[in-house]
């Protein structure tokens, strides 16, 4: 190319200032160069860069292969095909770590754009654009809105400048998942490794065999992350089904015969101690490694996706290392023998790239197995909840998984994750702020990387619920862009990079959505339930229980929608979050409160609550809240007014139970609170609790303040004020309402902990006298000394479910097995069970906590009971045994009914406790008995640690 070097010539006489670089601002534009043998992700580069430097400027660069006179060039490239470039950058590149580390530098009138390794120089060029022009690709296009932000520039000019950057994991990958492998999501591939992702062709299948494939996805994928196979199909290519007629001993040994057990996809079980089967895998490897080289085909080791059809031949079992049989832990025996042909591989290619799953029934860690440190371990993290960070010592399904996770690495030093989040499913859930402290996390633990399932929306889905699956990554777009970003730098302020992609999505509308977004977050982070595979999103239906937040998030949209104006893109951007807060939280709250029963509940303060009468602190977020005011003493009984509103949240901790009182008020200036300590704060304008743990006294305790915050405490019955409860009390009068916050140290008045049922009531003293207002009104309207009509108050999750029996439908107490004799008998706003001729209520524990395990576990039982004569307390047991040929994968055993406690009934209830051990390897269900009349109430179990 020599057309424009006389033009380039004069333009140096110009005296052109070498100290920036014009991109489109000077007279004449750059040309870029690529090399003679460029790389197709360099050819794509090139044609990304030109595409979206004329999407800004208006102006369109020319590209050219090999050399060039231009006076301004862009040089595009790798390590491997440039030749031409400043020592001092190839030679940062050559001491780069990674393999996707770039270069980026404007000098003397060119422009660097250089890769490492192939696909690198595209991740530069991305880099660039986001840079330098500004670009950002926030969510994946869609018919309706490209989810691109481009601003316009039309002189793009820069001063001199350099960058080197490299990957910190490896490990980027979103894999296509539960779709037709020939349909290629192309819109979202494109946007994920315009992001940083490595988003390779779908498992096992070689691009450079179709030429769609190899045109798409070549460019985009580096080396190392394209398969050469394995995963769920690791023998079936090197022993195929065919053998079975030749060779059954290549195959599993069920019940005596050796059986072609499909576990699946046409995967099978193999006998795997066999050496021929061994052998034949590490050929087919090194075959594979042979035809397309060591860089291009990774293998990795697994097996079908079924926990049943393990061999029983007695050479696999020995590799067990167990005298019992369980199929659910076949840990040692798969890790010895991939370990065995992975050295058959080694030992022919040293440079062989070898994977192995830890998964599933072989993931627990292998008794005397080195794992090659050249190997990488994918770890499946199934069953972690990303409800809660990774580390939450709280989350017992997270302690588990972290505790394990740790423990393989020291088994292996280069280990990644295989997540669940997208498979749980996520809709619409605000991850991006748990995912960043998980990556920094990993970082901490080296670990290399992360692989997520992706289910991309334009690609041809599979399976059931394929609309919803395809508002996954949409819905979750802020999550998923972080997430790129974070890969490659962990230790990014992930709230800047939110501010940073928002703004530029919502524009005009940002101020209304930043507000609407922190409280979705707020909101999300400071949910107490899990939320994870298998078990699903137990959180997002439970986050609007929080009094005002619907409103408030409404609020937020409609003041967006006046924001952005005419704005079509806008108003269609705000449209889809208005649609998924209606589908995946309004509609499942409004399901969840349909389902509440009458119970109330403490859950656990997920952060620190500040006692300052403000309610700001976002454990608040996950408490439990009522507003179930009713007149007290008037026949009707009527709701308490609206001007009145008065919403009641609960939250404990190991020692307290916090409360935070909101009252409307429309005169606060009238309020009365004159009182002193321990006067007759009850004679006031304000508030009323009254707490009742299972105590054999059946003790009461009554606390009253006054908007001034002042305390009349008092044990009960007969209120004696000289009792001391020590409670903590804040409150704040505002324009609308007052406010008040409390803690109240509940170790010190009952036996307090998780799985405690207590009894509770609340009532609001109003003094100020209106028209048509009454003046007094408590929770159902109970009286404020009738006990009987508390609720009940669970403290923490419950071990045992509905052990008040207030939640009783149609005739029946909800979770328990009752003789049909069971009446269950209004006892105030709660129900009892009764039994006039005797009877008996089971209910098994199914706990995870109490769940048949190795360990023993010792649990105490209270409850409330009269009656004539004796009440029986037994446990129930059986065990269940791993059976691969049994229907359920389990045989289960009953064993004798263990009488534990004979409670002494008289005609008033009275409080009963026992304790119990539940045995190792069993599964526990409790069962109260009696042949005479009884009534029960308040049953709780609680663990003994
Ligand atoms: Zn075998
Ligand atoms: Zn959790």
């Amino acid at each position: 190319m020599k057309l424009f070097s006389w033009l380039a010539g004069i333009t140096l006489l110009c005296g052109m200032p070498l100290s920036a670089f014009d991109l489109t601002a000077g007279k004449t534009l750059p040309v870029i160069v690529l090399p003679e043998k460029a790389e197709p992700s360099t050819v794509l580069a090139a044609k990304e860069l030109s595409e979206y430097v004329k999407k800004v400027s208006g102006k369109t660069l020319s590209v050219v292969q090999g050399k060039s006179d231009a006076e301004k060039q862009i040089v595009l490239g790798t390590l491997d095909t440039v030749k031409e470039a400043p020592p001092a950058l190839l030679k940062k590149l050559r001491d780069g770590k990674k393999n996707e580390a770039f270069v980026i530098a404007a000098k003397g009138g060119r422009l660097y754009i250089l890769g490492k390794k192939r696909v690198a120089e595209l991740y530069g060029t991305y880099q660039f654009l986001e840079d330098k022009l500004g670009v950002r690709w926030l969510k994946p296009a869609t018919p309706s809105d490209s989810g691109e932000f481009i601003p316009a520039n039309e002189n793009i000019s820069f001063p001199d400048f350099e960058l080197y950057r490299e990957p910190w994991f490896t490990r980027r990958k979103l894999d296509q998942c539960g779709s037709y492998w020939n349909v290629i999501p192309k819109n979202s591939i494109a946007w994920a490794v315009r992001n940083g992702f490595q988003a390779p062709p779908p498992y096992g299948s070689r691009p450079d065999k179709n030429k769609e494939f190899a045109e798409f996805f070549l460019p985009r994928t580096p080396d190392e992350v394209l398969s050469g196979g394995g995963g769920h199909t690791t023998f079936s290519k090197a022993v195929p089904a065919e053998l079975f007629k030749t060779h059954p001993e290549y195959f599993s040994l069920l019940d005596g015969k050796r059986t072609l057990f499909d576990g699946g996809h046409q995967c099978y079980q193999y006998c795997i101690s066999h050496p021929e089967v061994q052998q034949r895998l590490a050929d087919y490897i090194l075959s594979q490694i042979e035809k397309y080289g060591s860089d291009k085909a990774g293998y990795l080791f697994g097996m079908a996706d079924t926990s049943v059809g393990w061999c029983e031949c007695a050479e696999c079992r020995k590799l067990d290392r167990s005298d019992k049989y369980n199929y659910l832990n076949v840990t040692n025996r798969f890790h010895t023998v991939v370990q065995k042909i992975a050295g058959k591989v080694y030992e022919k290619r040293p440079d062989a790239r070898l994977y192995v799953w830890a998964y599933h029934t072989y993931r627990e860690i292998p008794k005397d197995v080195k794992i090659d440190p050249r190997m990488e371990v994918q770890y499946c993290i199934h069953g972690r909840c990303y409800g809660h960070k990774l580390d939450d010592p709280e989350c017992p399904r997270n302690a588990k998984q972290y505790s394990l996770l740790k423990d393989w690495l020291k088994l292996s030093p280069t280990i990644y994750t295989y997540e669940y989040f997208t498979c749980t499913p996520p809709l619409y859930v605000p991850h991006e702020r748990t995912q960043a402290h998980d990556l920094k996390l990993y970082k901490k633990l080296g670990i290399i990387g992360y692989k997520e399932e992706a289910s991309f929306p334009d690609s041809k889905l599979i399976g059931n619920n394929q609309e919803q699956r395809k508002e996954i990554f949409p819905s979750c777009w802020q999550w998923l862009y972080v997430t790129g970003k974070l890969l490659w730098d962990p230790d990014l302020n992930v709230d800047e990079v939110l501010a940073d992609a928002e703004s530029k999505y919502y524009g005009a509308a940002y101020p209304a959505m930043k507000k609407y977004h922190d409280l979705r977050r707020k909101l999300w982070e400071n949910g107490a339930n899990d939320m994870g595979y298998p078990t699903g999103d137990q959180r997002s239906a439970t986050l609007l229980n929080t009094p005002g937040s619907k409103e408030a998030l409404l609020g937020y949209l409609a003041e967006a929608e006046k924001l952005a104006g005419s704005d079509k893109i806008l108003l269609h951007r705000i449209g889809l979050d208005k649609t998924w807060l209606e589908k995946y939280w309004i509609k499942p709250n409004e399901v969840f409160k349909s389902k509440f029963g009458n119970a109330f509940r403490a859950p656990r303060a997920n952060g620190p609550v500040v006692i300052d009468g403000d309610g700001k602190d976002p454990a608040w977020a996950g408490a439990f809240y009522t507003d179930a005011f009713k007149e007290t003493f008037t026949d009707a009984h009527a709701d308490i007014p609206a001007p009145l509103k008065t919403t009641v949240g609960i939250l404990s901790d190991d020692r307290n139970l916090y409360f935070l009182i909101t009252a409307l008020e429309p005169q606060p200036g009238k309020l009365k609170a004159a009182a002193e300590k321990d006067g007759p704060v009850w004679g006031e304008d304000g508030m009323e609790l009254f707490l009742y743990p299972p105590t054999a006294a059946n003790t009461y305790y009554q606390i009253a303040v006054n908007t001034k915050g002042t305390v009349f405490d008092a044990i009960c019955p007969g209120s004696n004020a000289k009792y001391d409860l020590g409670a903590e009390v804040k409150t704040k009068v505002l324009d609308d309402r007052y406010v008040m916050e409390l803690k109240v140290p509940a170790t010190k008045i009952g036996p307090f902990e998780r799985g405690a049922l207590w009894r509770i009531h609340f009532a609001r003293n109003r003094k100020i006298k209106d028209e048509g207002f009454a003046g007094n009104y408590s929770i159902d309207g109970a009286g404020y000394h009738d006990t009987i009509a508390y609720r009940a108050l669970e403290i923490g999750s419950p071990y045992l479910r509905n052990g008040s029996f207030d939640d009783v439908k149609d005739g029946k107490a909800l979770f328990w097995t009752t003789d049909k004799n069971a009446e269950f008998i209004r006892k105030g706003n709660g129900y009892a069970a009764y039994f006039k001729n005797g009877g008996s209520c089971y209910q098994l524990l199914t706990d995870p906590a109490l769940w048949q395990s190795k360990t023993p576990r010792k649990i105490s039982v209270s409850l409330k009971a009269s009656g004539a004569k004796t009440l029986n307390l037994n446990f129930l047991r059986y065990s269940d045994t791993p059976d691969p040929k049994a229907k359920h994968g389990y045989t289960r055993k009953f064993l004798p009914t263990v009488k534990v406690a004979e409670f002494p009934l008289e005609k008033e209830p009275k409080i009963f406790t026992a304790e119990y051990t539940i045995a190792p390897d069993e599964w526990a269900g409790l069962l109260l008995q009696s042949y005479f009349e009884f009534t029960l109430d308040d049953v709780s179990v609680k663990l003994i640690k």
